[in-house]
């Protein structure tokens, strides 16, 4: 029988342009033979649609936003369960197509548990601790890996020591610092200060985003990214490089106007590929990840690690970094998603 699978996308995130993309592009993997393919558009105010089950892979975006064929799932989230004529359909795997808030932090995540759906990516745990740079850098910090120097803290104490915050950014990091509101992605509300007045606006706009900020020292080194795969065991990706063209690997240059260069292989000695496999491994297990996650490093001139982020779910476009990295390390965009429903439903079913 064919399995039926829910792909979950669009979504309340500054990422919903990004998710739509990439949902088109998994339809067009997806092997029709092997899946009944049920497509369920959440709209940028957070409306839930489902359409008509796709008998081919979508062509473009609009017909994945369904128009007035939807079938809206006011007021009931479960009863995205329900096929085309009105029956109850028991998934047999979602696949969250989503990042940001509301997608990638654990809500839906939590949402899936509880309708007892096997889902693919991470759990409700990974995803969350993953989304809060600050609860990954302690648990960074756990597990023993390399990072830049930072602090970080929330809009009220901003609000009544605003002098002591500058005041302590001055006297545990150096300049150019980097600020960053904790639950984000896409470089969304990142700026670099060289100043403390450069540093006084970088906070001022990161907590229009966020409650929380981090402030971390700004490195000068490569960029290098590496994905993992798998839940108890998991396989590490080659290495691949970002070189944007931009001051920093900021929203516009990862979306906008496609000038940076993705290198995979990324150019290393065979010694820092194995620490940075290491490490990814070891970022993966202590978030107790499951599925996939990406992770970020910097790698400076004198070949120093750290490592910057992952994230539970990268960009997954055929030309996103994960599943580049995937293709050349053997694992093809279609071989990809089989092997993320795969994981999914072991998970589900207690195997791993
Ligand atoms: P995404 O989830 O899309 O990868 P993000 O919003 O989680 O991004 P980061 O990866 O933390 O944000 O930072 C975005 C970019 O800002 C980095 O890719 C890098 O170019 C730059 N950057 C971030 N932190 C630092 C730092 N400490 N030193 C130098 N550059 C930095
Ligand atoms: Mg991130
Ligand atoms: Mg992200
Ligand atoms: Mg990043």
């Amino acid at each position: 029988m064919k399995k039926r699978i829910g792909l979950l996308y669009g979504g309340k995130s500054a990422e919903h342009e990004v998710s739509l993309s990439t949902a088109c592009a998994v339809t067009g993997a997806l092997n029709f033979e092997e899946y009944e393919v049920y497509p369920i558009f959440i709209t940028l105010d957070g409306e839930w649609r489902r359409g008509k089950r796709l008998v081919k892979p979508a062509s473009t975006i609009e017909e994945l936003q369904f128009g007035d064929d939807a079938i809206i799932l006011e007021n009931n989230i479960t009863n995205f369960l329900i096929d085309d004529n009105g029956k109850a359909v028991q998934f047999d795997v979602i696949f969250p197509l989503l990042h940001g808030t509301n997608g990638e932090d654990g809500t839906v995540q939590g949402l899936l548990e509880v309708l007892n759906l096997p889902y693919v990516g991470n759990g409700v745990l990974a995803s969350s601790a993953g989304m809060d740079k600050v609860i990954m850098k302690q648990l960074f910090e756990i597990a023993g890996l390399p990072q830049v120097p930072y602090m970080y803290f929330i809009r009220s104490e901003w609000a009544n020591e605003q002098e002591a915050i500058l005041a302590r950014c001055e006297k545990t990091l150096t300049w150019p610092m980097f600020v960053k509101p904790a639950n984000l992605g896409s470089s969304v509300g990142i700026s670099k200060a060289s100043n403390r007045e450069e540093l006084t606006k970088a906070i001022e706009v990161a907590l229009q985003f966020d409650r929380k900020i981090v402030v971390e020292q700004g490195i000068v080194a490569r960029e290098i990214e590496l994905g993992v795969l798998g839940n108890d065991f998991p396989e590490v990706s080659v290495p691949g490089e970002i070189k944007p063209m931009t001051d920093f690997y900021d929203y516009d240059s990862k979306y906008k106007d496609g000038s940076t260069v993705l290198i995979i292989p990324a150019e290393l000695s065979t010694e820092v590929v194995a620490d940075l496999t290491d490490y990814a491994k070891r970022a993966f297990k202590i978030l107790d990840g499951s599925g996939l996650v990406r992770a970020d490093f910097f790698v400076t001139a004198n070949n120093e690690v750290y490592i910057n982020e992952v994230n539970t779910m990268p960009g997954f476009t055929p030309v996103s970094m994960y599943p580049l990295l995937w293709q050349h390390t053997n694992v093809n965009y279609p071989e990809l998603i089989n092997r993320l429903i795969e994981l999914a439903i072991e998970r589900y079913e207690g195997k791993q």
